[in-house]
């Protein structure tokens, strides 16, 4: 058996999947991703400026931040389980005359294919959807040259985060669909870091994205305790 059906809950795919055709409308149901988008971008290309790397976005969706990082002088590369989310990405790609390398692949059958070979691999909102989020995390290690960075970002997991991420944003602002987020599957900060360093990743650095219900708007801080990035460096064994 692949690993493509171990590690994937058909279920959250289908909800991503199902919701494609709004994933470039930056008021849809992804208006969130767009609203971050150039927070994140602007933190990845800061930390391993971007043009000409080789770039893998593990999780990519209809290509919000891999068509970013393309348009940055990057090789990229994104991967998702979501056909419908892959058509889109491809379309939207063409349309804008950006060329991404998208594939329908699991991140650890890619590992198993292509280890070693990326500059810097960025798994964003991703982790909170798998089973398995260590075997990811093992994948995304195994992906990255020694010296280069991984970006993980997912919700914490703490009462604040619950309020916020999961009663706010779906139930009172309706800033993102409701069921987007299961509280059970957030991580905390210091379980993504032991997870990474078991996996041969040291951490850096962790950002948070804070929202503003006043300005409608998204800023870095250095706050954790809701959505947050955690950039990690592959140690040289
Ligand atoms: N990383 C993108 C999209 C986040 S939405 C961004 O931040 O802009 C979550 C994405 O994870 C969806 O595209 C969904 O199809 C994908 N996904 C869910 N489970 C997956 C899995 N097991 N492997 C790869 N992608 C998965």
């Amino acid at each position: 058996m692949t690993q493509i059906q171990d590690n994937v809950n058909p279920s959250e795919v289908k909800k991503f999947s199902t919701m494609a055709s709004q994933w470039w409308d930056p008021e849809g149901d992804f208006k969130t991703l767009h609203q971050i988008n150039p927070l994140r971008l602007n933190l990845v290309n800061k930390t391993v400026s971007l043009s000409g790397k080789d770039v893998l976005d593990v999780g990519c969706g209809g290509g919000i931040l891999s068509e970013s990082m393309a348009l940055k002088g990057a090789n990229v590369t994104g991967i998702d389980l979501g056909k419908a989310l892959l058509e889109v990405a491809d379309l939207h790609g063409l349309d804008k005359g950006v060329s991404v390398n998208y594939q329908h692949i699991s991140v650890e059958n890619l590992a198993d294919k292509k280890p070693g070979q990326f500059d810097c691999v960025t798994c964003m909102e991703l982790l909170e959807h798998v089973p398995d989020p260590v075997s990811v995390i093992n994948a995304c290690s195994a992906l990255v040259k020694p010296d280069g960075y991984v970006f993980l970002s997912t919700l914490n997991r703490n009462p604040k985060s619950y309020l916020l991420s999961i009663i706010g944003a779906e139930y009172i602002l309706g800033m993102l669909p409701k069921g987007t987020h299961d509280y059970s599957s957030f991580i905390k900060p210091s379980e993504l870091a032991l997870w990474a360093r078991q996996a041969g990743l040291v951490l850096q650095e962790s950002r948070g994205i804070e929202y503003n219900p006043f300005t409608q708007s998204f800023s870095m801080t250095n706050d954790i305790s809701v959505n947050y990035i955690s950039i990690f460096k592959k140690t040289n064994l």
